[in-house]
């Protein structure tokens, strides 16, 4: 229709169209002037050992927007990314989980060995980002063996030689790095064998019907054979029901996260 009116601004006589391009642009504005002490706050989610143990949080970020309540990334996260607020606000994020690992770590009844922060790509392809880890690191005094970058497949097959010198810098510093929502990406087996991962995580899509559903049963399996091979860390997200993790068990995974075991809570309430 928008190629017969000759016009492509046509589609903006669609009140949905109208209306959706309205509400980005206001939560674009509120995006930009957001005072992030203010209003945005680290929710965070245990992950546990074969054993049962807790051996880490995700730190997952919210929006407590002033009109909207509650909002979580994935109504923002996209947005943030587009306009570039990701950048100050992944560095708020990581200074945040970081300072956050360090207080209970000090606290230390039960230390945790791994604070997961999820990192952008557009942030990590950022020249100063390794940078900006570091300070976060020496400003918190964590134990930089204590901080897990959690990256992306679309973010590694961007620009695998300058990711891989990034990312070797970072672990130099004693830095390590999850590979996220893994399978639902495009990485290949040499990407895997060449950057220096230490755990993948196994998306959770490939784990909600793993009791019902043989093939995804064998793909998870073979996931984790994968990742024992090329000695990494295997972790199984959105685990909500004991008998996925039995299976999961069976198979041989490391770490488990998901519902059953805590939902992503602010830091008062998060127990360990
Ligand atoms: P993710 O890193 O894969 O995080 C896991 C998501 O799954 C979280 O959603 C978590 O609440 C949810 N989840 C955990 N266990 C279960 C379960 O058993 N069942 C189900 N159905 N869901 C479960 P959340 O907090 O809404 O975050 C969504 C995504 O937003 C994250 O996915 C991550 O990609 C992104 N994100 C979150 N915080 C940040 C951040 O600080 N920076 C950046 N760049 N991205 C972030
Ligand atoms: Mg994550
Ligand atoms: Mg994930
Ligand atoms: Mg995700």
């Amino acid at each position: 229709q928008a190629k017969q009116s000759g016009r492509s601004t046509l589609r903006f006589f669609d009140p949905d169209m109208q209306r959706l391009a309205l509400e980005r642009a206001v939560l674009e504005i509120d995006l930009r002037k957001a005072r992030f002490d203010d209003e945005f706050e680290l929710y965070y989610q245990p992950q546990r050992g074969r054993d049962g143990s807790l051996i880490g949080a995700e730190a997952l970020l919210r929006w407590n927007h002033p009109t909207r309540g509650l909002l979580n990334p994935n109504e923002f996260i996209p947005l943030a990314e587009e306009i570039g607020v990701i950048v100050p606000l992944g560095a708020w994020v990581m200074e945040r989980a970081c300072a956050q690992a360090a207080a209970w770590q000090q606290a230390g009844n039960r230390p945790l060995q791994s604070m997961a922060v999820n990192v952008s790509a557009r942030q990590f392809l950022q020249a100063n980002f390794a940078d900006m880890v570091q300070g976060v690191l020496q400003r918190t005094g964590l134990d930089p063996n204590l901080l897990k970058l959690e990256l992306t497949e679309t973010l590694l097959v961007k620009d695998i030689e300058g990711t891989a010198i990034k990312m070797a810098a970072l672990k130099r510093l004693g830095v390590r790095f999850a590979l996220d929502d893994f399978g639902t990406g495009y990485s290949s087996l040499s990407l895997l064998r060449k950057l220096p991962l230490d755990q993948l995580k196994i998306d959770q899509s490939f784990i909600q019907r793993i009791e019902h559903d043989d093939g995804d049963d064998k793909l998870v399996h073979s996931i984790i054979a994968l990742g024992k091979t090329l000695k990494m860390n295997v972790l199984a997200e959105g685990v909500e029901k004991p008998a996925q993790e039995r299976i999961l068990s069976r198979h041989g995974c490391d770490e488990f996260q998901g519902f059953l075991y805590g939902r992503p809570e602010p830091a008062s309430q998060f127990r360990h």
